[in-house]
This record gives C-alpha cells, sequence and structure tokens, in this order.
C-alpha cells in the first residue's frame, strides 16, 4: 500500500484543475511572459488579501527575504536576528546579502522564536549593528509578534515577518504580512498559497521600501535598459502569477480545512499535539515525541506518510555553521526540536477516509 503523502501538490491542482488550465492558456495566449498582465494583476490581489498596501512579486520565497533586506540597505557589516529553526532559506537570504545571521532559539513548545532569548540575545551582542529581526510563522503558526514587536521597538529595529508558511494566517486578528515593516511569502509548490513552479512575494505598506524594491528586482531599472542602481534579477512570470490568480480565491476555504484536519488529528494517541491557535493555518501538522523514529515507522507502516521539517538546525548545518558563533548545544530547545519533531499529512485535499487512517494510525502507537 502506498502510503498517504505527507504533501500532494499534484491533488491540489487536480481539484482546481479547470480553472488553473484555463489560467494557464489565457497567459499562454496572450503572448505575454514576463511582467504583464497577470504579475500586475496578482499583486494587486494578494496585496488585497495580505491587507498590506503593496506587494512586488519575485522568483521565490528566499528572494524575496533578500529583496527586502536590500531594499532596507542591510548588507555587510549589518547582523539580521532570526531563528535556526526554519528553512535554511531564511538564513540563506541573509548570507547573500552579506549581513551576518544571529540565531536564537525558539520557544520549545510552539517552535517559533523565542521572545526572551531574543531579549537576552540582543542584550549580550556586540557584534556589528542588529539591523533587523525575521520571525518565522513557522508551520502556520503566528510567532508571538506582541512579544517582539515589544522588544524589537524598544532597540529600534524593523521586523520583516519570514511568512513563506504563513499565508491567511491571523495574530489578535490581524493578518500576518501586516505586522512589521515588510514581510516575504513564498509560492513553494507545497506551500498552503502553491504556484505550479517556483515564486514568491514581498509585500509593504512603506512607499518608498516599495519603490526601492522595485527597481532591485530587475537590474535596478526605473527605466527600461538603464539602471539607476546596482539590482538583481528575480521575477514572477506571466503563467504562475495566472496559476496564482486561480487558487487565491481558494486560500480561505483550504485554510479552513486544513483546520479541521487539525482539529480531527488533535488529542490521537501517545504524542504532544501541536497547540491550537485562532490564527494558525497549519501548514504542517507537527507532532512531537522522545520515540521520533520509531512513531514515524510505525506510521509508516500504517499507510501514513511523514517528514521531519526540519532535521539538523541551521547552526549545525555544514554549509552555515561558519557563518554562526554557535555550536551544539547553543540553542537546546532547537536542537530538542529537531530530534523529536515530526509532520503529519494535513494537505487541504484529503477524505475523511484518510484522516481517519491518520488519527487511528495514531491511535496504535
Ligand atoms: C519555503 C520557505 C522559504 C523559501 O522559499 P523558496 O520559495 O523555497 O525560496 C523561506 N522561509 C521559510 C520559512 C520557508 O518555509
Amino acid at each position: 500500500m502506498t502510503p498517504i503523502p505527507v504533501a500532494n501538490p499534484g491533488a491540489a491542482y487536480r481539484a482546481r484543475k479547470a480553472e488553473i488550465d484555463a489560467a494557464v492558456r489565457r497567459a499562454l495566449d496572450s503572448g505575454w511572459y514576463i511582467m504583464g498582465p497577470e504579475v500586475d494583476a496578482f499583486e494587486r490581489e494578494f496585496a488585497a488579501f495580505v491587507g498590506s498596501a503593496r506587494c512586488v512579486s519575485v522568483g521565490n520565497g528566499t528572494d524575496a527575504i533578500e529583496l527586502i533586506l536590500r531594499g532596507l540597505g542591510i548588507g555587510p557589516g549589518d547582523a539580521v536576528v532570526t531563528v535556526a529553526h526554519t528553512a535554511v532559506a531564511t538564513v540563506t537570504a541573509i548570507d547573500l546579502v552579506g549581513a551576518r545571521p544571529l540565531l536564537v532559539d525558539v520557544d520549545p513548545v510552539d517552535f517559533t522564536m523565542d521572545p526572551g532569548h531574543l531579549e537576552r540575545t540582543l542584550a549580550a551582542w556586540s557584534g556589528p549593528p542588529v539591523r533587523a529581526i525575521i520571525p518565522v510563522h513557522l508551520y502556520g503558526r503566528p510567532a508571538d509578534m506582541d512579544a517582539i514587536l515589544g522588544i524589537a521597538a524598544r532597540h529600534g529595529i524593523p521586523v520583516i515577518e519570514d511568512c513563506a508558511q504563513a499565508h491567511g494566517a491571523t495574530f489578535g486578528g490581524r493578518n500576518v504580512g501586516t505586522l512589521g515593516v515588510a514581510a516575504s511569502f513564498s509560492f513553494y509548490p507545497t506551500k498552503n498559497l502553491g504556484a505550479l513552479g517556483d515564486g514568491g512575494a514581498s509585500v509593504t505598506s512603506d512607499p518608498d521600501l516599495d519603490a526601492r524594491m522595485r527597481l532591485l528586482k530587475q537590474y535596478g531599472w526605473k527605466q527600461r535598459y538603464i539602471s539607476d542602481i546596482p539590482g538583481l534579477n528575480t521575477r514572477l512570470d506571466e503563467v504562475q502569477a495566472a496559476i496564482l490568480r486561480a487558487k487565491l480565491p481558494h486560500l480561505t476555504g483550504d485554510n479552513a480545512r486544513r483546520r479541521a484536519i487539525a482539529a480531527a488529528l488533535r488529542g490521537n494517541g501517545r504524542v504532544e499535539h501541536p497547540r491550537d491557535a485562532e490564527g494558525h493555518v497549519y501548514h504542517q501538522y507537527v507532532v512531537r515525541s522522545a520515540e521520533r523514529d520509531a512513531l514515524a515507522a510505525h506510521l509508516h507502516a500504517h499507510g501514513v506518510g511523514t517528514a521531519i521539517l526540519y532535521p539538523v538546525p541551521v547552526h549545525l548545518q555544514p554549509g552555515y555553521a561558519d557563518r554562526v558563533s554557535l555550536g551544539p548545544g547553543g540553542l537546546p530547545a532547537t536542537e530538542r526540536a529537531a530530534r523529536e519533531i515530526l509532520s503529519l499529512p494535513v494537505w487541504p485535499e484529503l477524505e475523511a477516509g484518510q484522516v481517519e487512517t491518520i488519527a487511528q494510525a495514531l491511535r496504535g502507537f
């Protein structure tokens, strides 16, 4: 028996096949494939969805973070705070602009940035100036933004939200992506809003930052063929924009379905379940167990696919270990999470019978 996959972007396509196929055909027939009407419309529609004034579409979620950092003038000689328990992409973007990543621990229960450790880290830091703080709304759960924004304000440091896993999530009734100076999104196919290829977006309500990001995203061009400033090239294409426009109207319903599946899974089996939060959109449903590997084997034997997001904290990964001054034991809650977490399937197209299979397999552990 093939196990229920832990993610299923193909099912997301099939669920909206007619609308997506029509959108792709429209984009192909238009004869305009880069920075045309689909991209313009998607930027407006996504900004409206997030509740932000502006949206700059880009090639992927890593570029979205890099563009914001560059737009804020952050680079060599600066430090940027984020967490080590995240997609490595968050740290990749900081490294790409030449800034130094300063990594803080996560809350041991919710896995998002620990405000207490953030405060202590800033107080003890004597390296290059900290120019931004990037909380990650990991697994679709908003980080503790009241505490983080308060600390950031006291230190005069801007906050950039990494919303790659949290399209449509809310914190205290407010949309994530509107809480800091800017926010990044990824449209990688398995995200809550996924393209059928790569895509990303940076949103902000600061018109000056928006204007700088628009220049930077395409060679620093204000006018075609003339670079005002040195830039990069990161563009969402028309076909992906058309696909995202077809999928965006379904995002709120899909997130509600993720929450319903999470409610059905919660409480089953002798594992620690994620704490619910009102605005949690369950990009991942992550349980924890001291016997994680046995749990994964048991679930697999009962037809349930799983994944570990993420198995190695960024400060312990070979590619980045020399970029941060932290060794093993440096971030205890992060390192414990990496040993104990397990993602279960929670994608919106799961059928009721499949959800019951997952719940039953949990109970049998
Ligand atoms: C997916 C992801 C990214 C990067 O997105 P890409 O589109 O793959 O570049 C960044 N941060 C987090 C938390 C992610 O989950």
